[in-house]
């Protein structure tokens, strides 16, 4: 619940309240919105009565008490007032600045993780990405070069003053992960795979959460929910396209995702415009729309060859592309009055 303190309430009446509320079991943070106080206050697995919500309401100074709609409270814009800045390594995500990640949607070999890190650099990225261990629909196709994959991006990154995203399938793996990534990624296929959600949200590193491609926009702030529950509230939202009847795309990116996040939830929101369309032709065009909508960031998917690799090639951009694209970024960026992380 949030509970609103009435204009000119002393410092001790707040702190009665705050003492208050603590004393039954809440977690509870204090800012001040105009020279008004406001209490967040989240007691998680067990929600408030009404008879205790009269009680609060009804205690000195208090103007009145908002009782959260929604079925998750950490992630909820309410609880916090403001919007979360994620911090990477010195990249923030979620401030004015719009972070690029850009890599491989597979890390292949030594050479191709080299030679992107080195081109997204220099065309602006300051997150590198690629997949070491990759969810597959079939079990024929490629399946990551697991530990090897990690130490090559944790290598290109390193000579090239990048941060690591990468995804983390099984939970026996998140420890190993978290040796080599900035940035824990849970694909799309994994957003209810609740295990794996508790375990990110017992380790302090910044976690991907991608969109289930079959999700609802409760059903995914509900799994960010489970991570911030285990004490990791650093979350950011990844966009990547749902599952329609439109066939002529890989996914529907659904960008009305981004205004409507922004009004539930205080975590960043980024796109992934490659797995959106899984067509590079589009990459360009959703991700200018992307940020005009409001989106904190980019995943795009970069390869030196796209025509031989190994996953995703469709919808991977070569290096030019990517370079060209990134001067109209900052361009759409600077109309929203945002610009691209450095
Ligand atoms: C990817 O980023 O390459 C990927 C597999 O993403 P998703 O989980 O969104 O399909
Ligand atoms: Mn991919």
């Amino acid at each position: 619940m949030i509970v609103l303190m009435r204009r000119g309430a002393e410092t001790y009446e707040i702190q009665s309240v705050f003492d208050r509320l603590v004393e039954n079991g809440f977690q509870v943070k204090a800012v001040s919105d105009h020279g008004k106080s406001i209490l967040s206050a989240i007691r998680p697995g067990q929600r408030q009565s009404p008879d205790e919500v009269d009680q609060v309401r009804s205690l000195p100074m208090v103007e009145d008490v908002i009782v959260l709609e929604q079925p998750y409270e950490l992630v909820a814009l309410e609880s916090r007032g403001h919007r979360s800045v994620i911090e990477v390594d010195g990249v923030k995500v979620g401030g004015p600045e719009i972070v690029v990640m850009a890599g491989p949607c597979t890390v292949e070999s030594e050479e191709q993780v080299m030679s992107t890190a080195a081109a997204v650099k220099a065309a602006g990225a300051t997150v590198l990405r690629g997949g070491a261990y990759k969810p597959s629909t079939s079990p024929y196709s490629f399946q990551g070069l697991g530990e090897g994959g990690l130490q090559i991006l944790r290598a290109a990154a390193d000579a090239h003053a990048l941060r690591v995203v990468t995804e983390v399938m099984d939970v026996r793996k998140v420890d190993l992960v978290c040796q080599f990534a900035d940035i824990l990624q849970i694909g799309t296929r994994n957003m209810q795979n609740y295990d794996l959600l508790r375990e990110v949200g017992r380790v302090r590193k910044p976690v991907l959460l991608k969109r289930g491609m079959s999700a609802r926009y409760d059903e995914w702030l509900l799994a960010a929910e489970y991570i911030a529950l285990g004490g990791n509230e650093q979350i950011i939202l990844c966009e990547r396209g749902i599952r329609t009847f439109e066939s002529e795309t890989r996914n529907t990116l659904d960008l009305a995702a981004i205004p409507v996040l922004r009004s539930l939830t205080h975590l960043p929101i980024i796109v992934d415009p490659s797995q959106g369309t899984g067509n590079r032709d589009l990459v360009g065009p959703m991700s200018m729309a992307a940020i005009a909508a409001g989106a904190d960031g980019l995943i795009i998917e970069v390869h030196p060859h796209p025509e031989s690799a190994l996953k995703d090639g469709p919808q991977s951009l070569t290096f030019p592309q990517f370079s060209q694209l990134m001067p109209n970024l900052a361009r759409i960026a600077e109309s929203v009055d945002r610009c691209l992380s450095q």
